[in-house]
């Protein structure tokens, strides 16, 4: 595909990128290697997180130019891509803050004599990034890696240049030397290149199931490390003694926020059989309330989704699960006329036979099941594929982490939708993928965790 940037809102494409040739390629790639190779690298951090305290203080001080970029190549409401550009500054300067303290040595007690485990860089990385947020995953990979000493070549979504772009214009204006991070706009067959170069150490991917599965075939085939941050399908279990409200109101922003493209985003709402038809009556009104429109609008609360590919194939999952026995309970349709807008959705009626009880649905639509107890829930719960997140709801703590606990996924909120920071760990179990991003965890990943013995 050609990397555009196409307003979703109003289809009107904006600007066409030159994508790098292979000899562009090799050069970003030598720069990077060569600087791995350098004191950047392998020397003193404190350099090195200078940067990442700047990028913080840029960043902060573009957060609306920064945040309309991204509404206008993937149709985010700007309120949150405000929010996605001042969390990429948070996370910038938390591995400001803490990168040193967790790399420092850590001493091991041992038989065989004094020891530690030292922390090193291992060498150039490659990124490969989605457009869903489309700074806030770069910086996922930017600033551990940054602070560890990793050069980083980035391949983002070839629907996001501009925020691409703008992001490699801002780490080299923070300070980082060229091949810290270096921005390609470059084809699947460069990437299978790119991971069978040598000089190229490990490939950090967030994406579909059908990307990671690609890249991480391609880096295994060379004995190179990844991470992959993969679909979900996660639950938001509304149990009968939680607080209804609050409940209502969590789950739907959960399910339209950035337009139900989040991988952690409650797509499953499993609710116990006491509540549900309250709880039904309350999450319709929440999902018929929305204002559909222009992104840009600080009154609109459902923008389009990112790409006319991407509202048709919702489109076409939503008449499969139909044609399956699903019932609507509302929407279930585009929005007639410009721009890439659909309906929000809810579906219920979903059974194990049916396509949708196992598939990602990437847009405004929930499915709704009805539970009769905590077993159900987890049963369901973990009848999927994958295992990213979920969310639980329920007066009773310890009753939410007993379920919490059995709930196959890599992280669990009680009483609030899913969320992230800089500070908490992010990945999943499963076909969602594995490694972690962000907190100490996401900065060992592409690490050399070398044990030095003193016998
Ligand atoms: P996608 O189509 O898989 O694309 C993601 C990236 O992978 C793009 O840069 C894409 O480039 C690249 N890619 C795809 N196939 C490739 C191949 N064979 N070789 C090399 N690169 C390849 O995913 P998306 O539609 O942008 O994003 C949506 C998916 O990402 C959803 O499933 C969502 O849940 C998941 N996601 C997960 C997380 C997480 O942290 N777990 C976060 C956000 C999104 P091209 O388009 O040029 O092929």
């Amino acid at each position: 595909m050609p990397y555009q940037s196409i307003n979703p809102a109003t289809n009107t494409l904006i600007k066409t990128w030159p994508e790098h040739d292979n000899q562009q390629v090799e050069a970003a790639l030598a720069t990077a290697d060569a600087l791995y190779h350098s004191s950047w690298s392998k020397g003193d951090i404190k350099p090195r997180l200078q940067v990442l305290y700047k990028l913080a203080e840029l960043i902060e001080a573009r957060v609306n130019e920064l945040a309309v970029i991204a509404s206008k190549e993937m149709g985010k409401l700007i309120n949150q891509s405000r929010g996605e550009v001042r969390l990429c500054a948070q996370i910038a300067r938390y591995y400001a803050q803490n990168a040193e303290r967790f790399l420092a040595p850590v001493p091991y007690t041992s038989d065989l004599g004094e020891a530690w485990v030292e922390h090193h860089p291992i060498g150039v990385l490659l990124a490969v990034e989605p457009w869903n947020f489309p700074y806030y995953q770069l910086m996922r990979v930017l600033a551990p890696n940054l602070a560890a000493g990793n050069p980083v070549l980035a391949k983002h979504a070839p629907n996001v240049p501009h925020c691409a772009a703008q992001f490699a214009e801002l780490v080299e204006e923070a300070g980082a030397p060229a091949g810290a991070w270096t921005n390609l706009f470059i084809s699947n067959e460069q990437v299978s290149q790119l991971l069978a170069d040598s000089r190229i150490q490990g490939a950090a991917l967030t994406g579909s199931e059908r990307a990671g599965s690609a890249v991480a075939a391609q880096a295994g085939k060379h004995l190179k490390k990844t991470t992959l941050e993969l679909g979900g399908n996660d639950v938001f279990v509304v149990l009968d003694d939680c607080d209804l409200d609050k409940a209502v109101a969590a789950g739907a922003g959960a399910r339209l926020s950035n337009c139900g493209q989040v991988c952690t985003a409650a797509k499953r709402f499993l609710v116990h059989e006491k509540v549900a038809s309250e709880f039904i009556e309350k999450f319709v009104q929440a999902f018929n309330s929305v204002r559909i429109g222009d992104p840009l609008d600080e009154q609109t609360t459902l923008g389009p989704l990112s790409s006319a590919s991407a509202r048709d194939r919702l489109e076409k999952q939503v008449a499969q699960a139909l044609e399956h026995g699903a019932r609507l309970i509302t929407g279930g349709a585009a929005v007639q006329g410009v721009g890439c807008f659909y309906q929000p959705t809810i579906l219920t009626d979903i059974n194990r036979d049916n396509p949708a009880w196992y598939s990602e649905f990437f847009g405004p639509v929930a499915q709704l099941y009805i539970i009769k107890d905590d077993d159900d829930a987890v049963a369901i719960a973990n009848d999927s594929p994958f295992g990213l997140g979920g969310a639980i709801f329920s007066g009773d703590l310890n009753r939410a982490r007993r379920m919490a606990s059995r709930i196959e996924t890599g992280m669990v909120y009680i009483n609030s939708a899913s969320d992230t920071a800089a500070e908490l760990p992010f990945g999943g179990v499963k076909r969602s993928g594995f490694g972690r991003e962000l907190s100490d965890l996401g900065i060992k990943e592409f690490i050399n965790q070398k044990l030095v013995v003193i016998g």
